[in-house]
């Protein structure tokens, strides 16, 4: 997803006869899934409001993956307290991760929430509102087998115009022992191709550049027809031959419009192949950049994860990608202090992350969560005080390395798709390298969508500066 933590929560409102506003935190598949949600609601004759005073509804789509991630979303419902006084009509609603772990406990424990509904229930939503309207709580947490939302177009929210995400499976069969998502999100279902195909036509013909294929295990994806992955050993060699890889797919997709960039997140180490990384050097409009999560760089911790690979695996992968693509961008997800990890299992984490030269990581504290393997079989052994005084370590150990990276740069030039302003001026824009590297230059006459080759003059430990020097016309 990562899928992708995403820093702040992307408030989104819609105008209806009945006035809609959505909020999405954790990774990018939620964000993915809000504008699904208003696709389904729009439908159904909800309209939007930008302002979350006027919202008839508020809808939160909410994230499990940490605690720390759940106790904002309590924080935030606090606040709403306030709303729901003013406005003792206002329907709260719970979807996502949060919404199907904790499932009617969620309406208990929170009294002002009206409605629950996990990732797989959205189609429900019109019918789960007017249970609402009717004076009831309402709440679907079932998860399916099939649901992708195939055919669903979705509505995309706070856009940039430029850039936008794809969802192209559901759930994740991995079992990692620390992770919570199998349980939030179900088993892992492959979307159909053909859907995929259409909505990146339908982004290119609104002038989209860029794509990014979600899933929570991309190289996991496999369209033999539909339902629940496991189900592929069952089907005949026949049918087993004509189905769709993920590296199958990738190709399709970069061939639908070759000036649209293709990303694709999350890797798993223990499945990305040489054809995937063989299809990303056949076409130059998939960008050479993979997120591909490490956890940790001692095996026998990584065993314990659950991960099915060992560091000798993960530095082979690497080692193989940086053979085929040495320019290639790569970065990592990490965690500090999971069960019995000692420092001598952390040096080796700080000692791989040394060993690849990640671009950049996301680095998190080891947070146990209810209900997974870990918190079942493992004590939560590793006091916080040393979690964190190794997750400092970490970062320090990745920073060090990802200004160096940048510095490297300097004086090169890297082709950017600009996405927009840059956070600090109106008078610069900003964009990313095919590398996914941020890069900031002067405004001038140029515009959010156009590709531009930039020559680095300066770099900082997050983003590369620099000055146009020629715009050109394709990724
Ligand atoms: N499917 C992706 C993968 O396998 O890499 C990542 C999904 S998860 C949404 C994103 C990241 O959150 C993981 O890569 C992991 O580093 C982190 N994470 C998941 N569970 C965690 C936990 N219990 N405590 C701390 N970090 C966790
Ligand atoms: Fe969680 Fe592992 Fe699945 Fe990623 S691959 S979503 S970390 S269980």
């Amino acid at each position: 997803m990562q899928t992708r933590e995403l820093e702040s929560p992307v408030q989104v409102s819609l105008q209806t006869k009945k006035n809609l506003y959505i909020e999405s935190y954790g990774c990018a598949m939620n964000f993915a899934d809000s504008e699904v949600v208003a696709t389904i609601l729009s439908e159904n004759g909800y309209v939007t409001t930008l302002n979350e005073e006027d919202a008839d509804i508020i809808l939160i789509n909410t994230c499990s993956i940490r605690e720390n991630a759940e106790q904002r979303i309590r924080h935030r419902l606090m606040h709403l307290r306030a709303n729901k006084k003013r406005n003792n009509e206002l329907v709260i609603g719970i979807l996502g991760c949060m919404a199907e772990r904790l499932k009617k406990n969620l309406l208990e424990e929170e009294k002002l929430v009206d409605l629950v509904a996990g990732p797989d229930s959205y189609r429900d939503l019109p019918k789960l509102l007017n249970e609402v309207d009717d004076g009831n709580k309402s709440i679907n947490v079932i998860l399916s087998l099939e649901e992708t939302y195939a055919e669903i177009s979705p509505t995309r929210l706070n856009s940039n115009g430029v850039t936008a995400f794809v969802s192209i499976m559901r759930g994740c069969d991995n079992m990692c022992s620390f992770c919570v998502v199998p349980f939030t999100r179900g088993r892992e279902r492959s979307r159909d191709a053909e859907s995929i195909l259409n909505e990146v036509r339908e982004l290119s013909n609104l002038g989209y550049k860029e794509i990014t294929l979600l899933g929570q295990n991309v190289d996991s994806y496999l369209w033999f027809g539909g339902g629940p992955k496991k189900e592929f050993s069952k089907l005949t060699e026949e049918e087993q031959n004509s189905s769709i890889n993920f590296a199958a797919l990738l190709e399709m997709v970069a061939k639908v419009d070759e000036t649209m960039r293709i990303r694709f997140s999350t890797s798993h180490p223990k499945d990305i192949t040489d054809e995937v990384l063989f299809t990303m050097m056949k076409h130059t409009n998939i960008c050479k950049y993979i997120h591909l999560p490490a956890q940790s760089g001692n095996s026998r911790i990584l065993d314990l994860m659950n991960r099915n690979y060992s560091r000798e695996w993960y530095l082979e992968r690497v080692a193989r990608i940086r053979e085929l693509m040495p320019e290639c961008g790569i970065s990592c997800d990490i965690i500090s202090g999971f069960c019995t990890e000692t420092e001598d299992d952390h040096r080796d984490t700080l000692s791989l992350i040394e060993l690849c030269e990640f671009d950049f990581s996301y680095m998190y504290n080891y947070s146990e969560r209810p209900g997974t393997l870990a918190a079942r079989k493992m004590e939560d052994d590793v006091p916080m005080d040393v979690k964190s005084r190794r997750l400092q370590e970490i970062i320090q150990t990745q920073n060090n390395i990802s200004k160096i990276k940048n510095k490297q740069k300097e004086g090169k030039i890297v082709r950017v798709l600009i996405e927009g302003s840059s956070k600090k001026s109106d008078e610069d824009l900003k964009g990313r390298s095919d590398e996914n590297g941020i890069v900031v230059f002067p405004k001038e006459n140029y515009k959010a969508g156009e590709y531009v080759d930039v020559l680095v003059e300066r770099s900082t430990t997050t983003s590369l500066i620099g000055k146009v020097i020629a715009k050109v016309n394709k990724p």
